[in-house]
């Protein structure tokens, strides 16, 4: 059986084949940085971290390639707000998103380029494009993109030309009087006061949004990938345009298969800060471990509008604790089960729990089913707190651990939480062991040593009193 993703492109379930054997080039489009991440932007984020581990579960190598986009006008915007430079407020929100990235357990790409360390790219295509006739610069400097140039526009947003015309002559905004035509789109822009900006043939100024990511996605990938994701509000105009400008540039198609995902919604409104309807992955943090965030987002499918409810978070802690559990149920056999080798009961019932990575397999084949593969960790949970009891052996709890902890990495869950131990707990901890001390019980005193090692405290004695470092 092969993988099916459903392509923006043909709107339909497609078969998956890479363009090389065994690998797969994959590009998603990044966050802005100006601000922190808000669970909006974290979708596309889980949605595609789990498309990659799944792939790569599948036997594939992946490129996966996701850019910062770190020169905007909000991100010049908040500079000027702060009185400081676009540049430290990218920095500051790379390393935040970073972070965030991290707490829900999504793997940092093969590669995060950032538009400004691109440009000379940038300029490059930009210069190829006007060559073949797809670009001109206008008087003041601005280049622009040739839509009418572009056979095959309109192909990934099913938009017909005529109507994006229509719909574009009312929307005209005074300053681009420099365009040809209403449906050009800017490639470079001219510099403003105060602005980062490079030089350029045609003017100091900085690149259009979406020249960035097809010229990152051609440096770091090739002229031609497998997949491009992002989210549903990408599609038009930001990936009908990269399509347009890598076309016309490379003279060959550019991405096999266009994934995108449905809004995170609130009210059934998209979340997003324009609308300032919004919670950061921060704030969601304080109340919940990102596990649950995780497992929330892959309760539904990628495709379907996903609406942020406490109720839903809630269903999602539950569900998540009770795969935890069953996990832990099974670590305690591993240790406590009986010794030797299978029974014949438990080499059958074995049969059946692969039957579970099969179903979990195939709802994953199916466009990334996340919502039935989910179901069938919940069956194989089930089996184990039927069939891994008392009398069972170490191993039969160790293959169906195996068996569950495969599952649940693609998905990028975490079956063994590591207690983080509070600054409160540890003091409690040495007053309970100077205490010990105090009271000539040494063995009690090494024991409560030992136990905040292993939580990863490292105390020190010195003539000062008891000093503790997290190590
Ligand atoms: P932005 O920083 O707005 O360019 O967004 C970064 C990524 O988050 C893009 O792939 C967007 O499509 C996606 N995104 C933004 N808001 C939402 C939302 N409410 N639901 C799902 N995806 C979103
Ligand atoms: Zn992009």
């Amino acid at each position: 059986m092969t993988m099916k993703v459903y392509n923006t492109l043909s709107k339909r379930k497609e078969e998956f084949t890479p363009l090389e054997e065994g690998v797969v080039k994959m590009y998603v489009c990044g966050p802005t940085v100006y601000n922190l991440i808000h669970i909006g932007n974290a979708r596309p984020m889980i949605v595609f971290d789990t498309v990659r581990r799944y792939l790569e579960y599948r036997g594939y190598r992946v490129e996966y390639v996701s850019n910062f986009t770190d020169v905007d006008d909000k991100i010049i915007a908040k500079a000027v707000e702060e009185g400081s430079t676009a540049e430290e407020i990218a920095q500051r929100y790379i390393a935040e998103c970073k972070k965030d990235m991290e707490g829900m357990n999504v793997r940092p790409a093969t590669k995060h380029p950032l538009a400004t360390q691109e440009i000379g790219g940038m300029i490059e295509m930009i210069r190829t494009l006007i060559d073949k006739g797809f670009a001109y610069p206008s008087s003041d400097g601005t280049v622009y993109f040739r839509v009418k140039k572009c056979a095959g526009y309109g192909k990934l947003s099913h938009k017909n030309l005529d109507d994006l015309q229509s719909g574009f002559r009312s929307l005209q905004v005074s300053g681009e009087g420099q365009k040809e035509d209403p449906l050009d789109f800017v490639l470079w822009k001219p510099k403003k006061e105060g602005e980062p900006s490079w030089p350029a043939p045609w003017c100091d100024g900085r690149p259009g949004w979406h020249i960035e990511c097809s010229v990152m996605a051609k440096k770091y990938l090739g002229d031609q990938i497998d997949i491009h994701a992002g989210g549903e509000d990408l599609i038009f105009p930001h990936h009908e345009n990269e399509i347009a400008q890598s076309e016309c540039c490379n003279g060959k198609p550019f991405a096999r298969y266009w994934m995108h995902n449905a809004f995170l919604n609130i009210d059934n409104r998209k979340m997003s800060k324009s609308l300032g309807n919004f919670f950061t992955v921060r704030e969601v943090a304080q109340e919940y471990d990102l596990q649950v965030l995780r497992f929330f987002m892959l309760s539904a499918h990628y495709r379907s509008p996903l609406n942020f409810s406490r109720d839903l978070m809630t269903a999602a802690k539950n569900g998540l604790e009770r795969i935890r559990t069953a996990a832990e149920h099974l670590r305690l056999m591993k240790d406590q089960g009986a010794d030797g080798p299978l029974t014949k009961e438990e080499e059958n019932a074995l049969e059946q729990a692969e039957g579970f990575t099969r179903k979990f397999q195939e709802a994953m084949d199916d466009d990334l089913n996340t919502a039935d593969g989910i179901a069938a960790v919940f069956e194989l949970v089930k089996f184990s707190n039927t069939q891994v009891t008392e009398g069972s052996t170490k191993l039969f709890a160790e293959k169906t651990y195996a068996v569950l902890e495969t599952l649940t990495q693609i998905l990028g869950l975490i079956l063994e939480v590591k207690e983080e131990i509070l600054d409160q707990e540890i003091e409690d901890m040495i007053a309970q062991r100077q205490a010990a001390r105090k009271a000539k019980d040494f063995q009690k005193a090494d024991e409560i040593r030992d136990a905040l090692l292993e939580k990863g405290i490292l105390l020190e004695d010195t003539r000062e009193g008891v000093k503790w470092k997290r190590v």
